[in-house]
Parts: structure tokens; C-alpha cells; sequence
């Protein structure tokens, strides 16, 4: 029996995000403001066979949550096949399998997303008013990114979390806006600090919205109450509205709060890299081993080797650091 994953930190990793496409269909500014062509050639993108053996043998290694992100995973049509695939993981140890979409193929996909075995989904959603989301995602497609929400409750993906990037001079205006929208939906509303992840490299320190700032705006219209929640490797801290309306809160701030002291996630690309942290300026080719034929227990030998030299935490506040070449729709958000 391996032993289970363990970074030379002993930060035990439970957590995998599967970049199943950098193919994206938004342009948001904060990642992809210029459209670049996919870096990945169709050949070197990993087939859904090989992301399912992957992923078997991640949830071997104690992997517990898989999250399908991107580019925009639902542009993979093959993507009720891979979830219906790594479902039958919970028979192995797998807890959790979730999604996370721009939203816009969700109204007629969401019931199939459901059926195939997905468990949870997160949606971004950057604004509530059609022109800053259109300034902001670079389409004019809100309402339709509302009607895949109602679908996604509507096909009993649940909990349902919205996630908004909350950037100076877009939409921090817009954030108890947000947590009102939470009340009224029932769902858990996250906002996430702009990180340099951009592929423009345009990111500045002045447009972040620190999670204190965004939590003070929440709470000059809706009190909050902090979760009696074990944090644990979770990004986001947890609050409920005071006054026990329905709906949830979580603040992501890597920037101005890092906790990577309790990261427990690796990431795999599309290309098949694996990724041991959103900063890294380095990639492990899991794809070539995989090609190359590599057995079972080579394969393991590999990924948890890869897994020591998960950095120690991001660099982003330290005066040399240096952006990762790849914007987070390479990567998987
Ligand atoms: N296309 C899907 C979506 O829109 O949710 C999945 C991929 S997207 C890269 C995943 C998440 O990363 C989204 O919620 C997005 O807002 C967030 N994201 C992308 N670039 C970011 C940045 N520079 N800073 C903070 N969050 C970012």
C-alpha cells in the first residue's frame, strides 16, 4: 500500500484540480484580457482515458476532492464522460467531485452534469450589472450565466458558490450587492483577491480589494458571524449573516492573508504538467511518464517525488517575485 501524499512540509495533499481545457470562451481582464491561442496542441492535451488513470491513481494516493476547472472545462465535450468516469472513484476514497464554470453552458447542461455524477459546482460571476460584466468577462452573456445558475439549483447541484474576483475601479462597489444576492438565492457568494495571474502581466498591488475591505463592505449592510468551522486547507474564511438569513459568505484572500501553510492542493493541466502550486515557475511533465509507458508504481515513485518539492508557500509580496508565465486559465483556477 503507498503511503499517501505528503510534501516535505508534511502538508498532506488532498486536493486535485484538473485543468480539463485552456480553451476559454470568456476573455475576463484579470486572466485572459488579450485571447491568446491555446498553448496546448490538441496532442498534447491529456485524453479523458489518461485523466481518468491519473485521477486513479491520485485517489490511490489519498487524493480526496477533484475539482474540473480550466480554460472553460464544459468547452470539453467529453466532460459528462470524464465526470461519470471519476465518480466511480467514491467507491475508493474519493469524497468529492466538483466543477468550476463560467456558467454559460449550464442552462442546457446542467441536469447531464448532475446525472454523470457531479457532486458540486462553482460559478463565476463577476457582476450583477450587465455592463461592468461585459467590461469585465469581455462577453455580454449575464443573463445567460443567471439562467445557468437557476439551472444548477434546478438540477440539485448543491451547495452552488458563486465565485467574483473583486478588482479596484470594477466592481468592489458591487460586493454587499453581491451578499444580497447570496440572501436571496441561497447560495455561498466567495470573493476572491485579484492575484497577478493575469496573462498580460498587468497586475498591480493598487487594484487588489483586500478581504478586510470586502468584508467591511459586507458588513455596513449585513453583519456576518464567523462559521464555527474547522478552516482546515480550505481557501476561504466562512461567515454566515448574523441575522440567520440563508446564504453564506467566504472571503478567499491569498494576497494580503496567504494560507499556504495549510495548502493541501497540486494541480494538473490540461497538457498533463502537474502544478504543486498556483506561483510555481516550474512544471512536472506527469503526461510524458504517462506516454512513456511508465508502470503503476513508476507512475506513483513520480508524483510523489513531484510532491516534495511543493514550494513552501507563494512569493507574491516579496520584492523579487516573479509571475508565472502561464495565466490562470492555463494553469486551472
Ligand atoms: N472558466 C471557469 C470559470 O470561469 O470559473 C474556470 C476557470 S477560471 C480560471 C477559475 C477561477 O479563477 C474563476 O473564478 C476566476 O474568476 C478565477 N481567476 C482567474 N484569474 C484570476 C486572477 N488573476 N485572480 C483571481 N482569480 C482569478
Amino acid at each position: 500500500m503507498p503511503g499517501l501524499l505528503k510534501d516535505s512540509y508534511n502538508r498532506a495533499i488532498r486536493d486535485l484540480r484538473v485543468s480539463l481545457t485552456d480553451r476559454c470562451n470568456f476573455r475576463c481582464f484579470y486572466c485572459l484580457p488579450h485571447g491568446e491561442a491555446p498553448i496546448a496542441p490538441k496532442e498534447a492535451m491529456l485524453s479523458y482515458e489518461e485523466i481518468e488513470y491519473a485521477c486513479d491513481v491520485f485517489v490511490e494516493l489519498g487524493i480526496e476532492k477533484i475539482r474540473l476547472t480550466g480554460g472553460e472545462p464544459m468547452m470539453r465535450r467529453d466532460i459528462e464522460q470524464i465526470i461519470f468516469k471519476l465518480a466511480r472513484f467514491k467507491d475508493k476514497g474519493l469524497t468529492d467531485l466538483a466543477l468550476t464554470t463560467n456558467g454559460y453552458f449550464l442552462p442546457h447542461r446542467a441536469q447531464s452534469l448532475k446525472e454523470a455524477g457531479l457532486d458540486r459546482i462553482t460559478i463565476s460571476l463577476d457582476s450583477l450589472r450587465r455592463d461592468v460584466f461585459k467590461t469585465m468577462t469581455g462577453v455580454d452573456v449575464l443573463d445567460r450565466v443567471m439562467e445557468g445558475i437557476a439551472a444548477a439549483k434546478q438540477a440539485g447541484l448543491d451547495p452552488i458558490k458563486i465565485n467574483a474576483v473583486i478588482v479596484r475601479g470594477h466592481n468592489e462597489d458591487e460586493v454587499a450587492d453581491f451578499a444580497a444576492f447570496a440572501r436571496e438565492h441561497d447560495v455561498k457568494m466567495r470573493f476572491i483577491e485579484f492575484m497577478p495571474l493575469d496573462s498580460g502581466h498587468e497586475w498591480s498591488r493598487a487594484d487588489v480589494v483586500s478581504g478586510r475591505e470586502i468584508r467591511r463592505r459586507i458588513e455596513e449592510r449585513f453583519p456576518l458571524a464567523p462559521l464555527q468551522v474547522q478552516r482546515g486547507s480550505e481557501t476561504s474564511s466562512r461567515y454566515r449573516f448574523a441575522d440567520g438569513a440563508p446564504g453564506e459568505i467566504g472571503i478567499i484572500a491569498p494576497v494580503t492573508e496567504p494560507f499556504c501553510g495549510a495548502c493541501s492542493r497540486i494541480r494538473l493541466t490540461a497538457d498533463g504538467q502537474i502544478r504543486t502550486c498556483l506561483f510555481s515557475t516550474v512544471e512536472h511533465s506527469l503526461r510524458d511518464v504517462l506516454r512513456d509507458g511508465a508502470a503503476r508504481a513508476e507512475i506513483i515513485d513520480f508524483i510523489a517525488s513531484v510532491v516534495m518539492k511543493k514550494e513552501p508557500r507563494h512569493f507574491i509580496n516579496d520584492p523579487g517575485f516573479v509571475a508565472p508565465a502561464r495565466s490562470m486559465s492555463f494553469i486551472g483556477g
